[in-house]
């Protein structure tokens, strides 16, 4: 076949097969959340792993939400998942909902019945577990397992119409009570539920099992390659089964893979949303949470996520990656793409005490991109440094400032620590400081050896900015399996009222830049005041 190209790994060496055999002639993929939460980086994955498939091989992937789960799915879901998902720049073919296909769903049930291949089963859920029997051990058939094909489609209808309480009574697929996968033994595919759907509201009192429908879903849509995670693997006999037995015409294949775990990173649906319920965080777009909506609003670049995605690969086995590595792709794309800043968090006053006046000093927008220019900042007898950057009782090797040490503000003069004025509690007040004359950047005469430049803010020109720091949700785990609610850091936000460059105050909200020697922020303003919130940490604590 022409469209068979080199493969990246597993999956693409199974769809090449395939295509060599001829027994499939077009990849069809289809992204399948269920709408009960927003998705996170490990949807990303996902996403990044169906589309990016179907693209490699001229194919389409569709979106198919997996809603046959009424009680926890929502309209508010289904709208943030399509948002996040255009966000990430992928297009779907089609777009199917699994209630879609409930009529197609129930129909194929009757006909398993028909075929004697379903029964109506009265044991509660409980009785049903005690029966299921272990690894070690066969199941107990249900003594409604034998019951006739018209009696169990007489039951079936009731179910449908109502005749029966919630858990009163289920559909089983009649398979084998003694197979070694217990996923086999007689699983329940349709159950008697009083909830309202998102979409179908309260026609329906009975709603199919997700490894029933996802089958046929798969297959009314014309699926090739359903791709999943690894705890499926178990339920590839029953999703061939439904295939096979339902008759389908269209037979598509489950390939599964390894999920992807993050270190300091919560990636359950179920917690994210206890996080945002208990009011531990702002909500789901909180930017500490590592759903697509909070990476968005945090202001990490799209395309950093897929660089991310596409360079973890696809592996059979799970495994947790580094949380450094995914902050070193969004470093990676910012440090290309984000203008260069100037701000302090925590603004010491120096006075230039022989500088009068004001200069304009030339500042590089962007070091990475020529296009991008230079602009003027005013350099001025009065200057906000930070805090961090002069030290009262140096280390050796300390080339900030220190009292009788120079350090170059940058773009601009080296300086001279001559006096330091101190609060009444022993805290810096004010730095005394004189400026070296020869010493301009790009023209230096000086000939003073200073090892240190640091970043500064004009106090006459500069303006408020709260500066906001993250740490991470989730503290590292002292023991492997340790409990996400153990691992809770309350104090994962850091805030700082500083000053910055007027500069920042005329750019677009939204704008991503390097502050330098700081990191990453965005630039936001929220009830009239400037905040600039951190993206990624300036280090790269990522070891290749
Ligand atoms: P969660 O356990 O977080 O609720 P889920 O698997 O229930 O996740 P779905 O909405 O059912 O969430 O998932 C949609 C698709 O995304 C599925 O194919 C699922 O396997 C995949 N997916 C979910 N989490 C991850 C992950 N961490 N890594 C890779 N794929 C994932
Ligand atoms: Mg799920």
């Amino acid at each position: 076949m022409e469209n068979v190209i080199e493969a990246k790994n597993f999956i693409e060496e199974i769809i090449n097969d395939e295509l060599s055999s001829g027994k499939v002639n077009s990849v069809h993929t289809r992204f399948p959340p269920e709408p009960n939460g927003y998705l996170h980086i490990g949807h990303a994955k996902s996403l990044c792993l169906n589309f990016g498939t179907a693209k490699k091989y001229d194919g389409v992937c569709n979106l198919f939400f997996d809603d046959t789960n009424p009680s926890k799915e929502k309209t508010e879901y289904v709208n943030a998942i399509k948002e996040d998902i255009k966000w990430l720049g992928f297009d779907w073919f089609e777009m199917h909902y699994a209630s879609d296909f409930f009529d197609e769903i129930y129909n194929l049930a009757v006909k398993l019945i028909k075929d004697g291949l379903a029964y109506v089963c009265d044991l509660s859920a409980e009785e049903i577990k005690n029966t299921r029997g272990t690894l070690t051990e066969p199941g107990i058939e249900s003594p409604y397992r034998n019951r006739t094909i018209e009696e169990n489609l007489e039951l079936f209808t009731a179910m449908k119409d109502g005749k029966f309480s919630d858990g009163e009574k289920v559909l089983r697929a009649k398979i084998d009570m003694a197979s070694p996968n217990i996923n086999m033994r007689d699983p329940v595919i349709y159950r008697v539920l009083r909830a309202t759907h998102h979409r179908t509201g309260d026609k329906w009192c009975i709603y199919p099992m997700y490894d029933y429908a996802h089958p046929i879903c798969d297959s009314m849509q014309g699926v090739t390659h359903s791709l999943c995670t690894l705890e499926f693997e178990d339920h590839r006999p029953l999703y061939n089964w439904v295939v096979e037995n339902t008759g389908v015409n269209h037979k598509p294949r489950q390939i599964e893979f390894a999920r992807l775990n993050i270190t300091n990173t919560v990636m359950s649906k179920r917690y994210l949303k206890k996080l945002v319920e208990d009011g531990a965080v702002e909500g789901w777009d909180d930017p500490r949470m590592p759903t697509l909506t909070g990476l968005r609003n945090r202001g990490v670049p799209a395309e950093a996520l897929k660089n991310f995605c596409e360079e973890i690969g696809i592996a059979k086995a799970n495994s947790e990656i580094e949380v450094s590595y995914l902050e070193h792709f969004i470093r990676d794309h910012l440090n290309f793409n984000a203008e260069r800043a100037m701000a302090v968090s925590k603004p010491i006053k120096v006075t230039i005490t022989n500088f009068e006046g004001e200069e304009d000093t030339d500042f590089v927008i962007n070091p990475n991109d020529e296009s991008a220019g230079v602009r003027k900042v005013k350099f001025t007898k009065n200057i906000f440094i930070d805090e961090e950057d002069f030290s009262l009782n140096p280390p050796p090797k300390y080339f900030r400032l220190k009292k009788d040490g120079y350090v170059r503000l940058k773009n601009a003069y080296i300086i001279k620590c001559d006096d330091v004025l101190l609060n009444d509690d022993g805290s810096v007040k004010e730095l005394l400081c004189s400026y070296i004359p020869e010493s301009r950047s790009g023209e230096d005469t000086s000939g003073i050896k200073c090892k240190g430049t640091i970043h500064w803010v004009s106090a006459d020109y500069g303006v408020d900015v709260e500066i906001r720091d993250y740490d991470y949700l989730l503290k590292d785990a002292e023991y492997p399996g340790q409990d996400f609610s153990e691992r809770m850091n309350y104090d994962s936000v850091h805030k700082y009222l500083g000053k910055a460059e007027p500069y920042i105050e005329s750019v677009e909200e939204g704008t991503p830049f390097q502050l330098l020697r700081k990191g990453y922020y965005k630039k936001t303003i929220k009830d009239g005041k400037l905040i600039l919130s951190q993206i990624v940490s300036m280090k790269d604590s990522f070891k290749k």
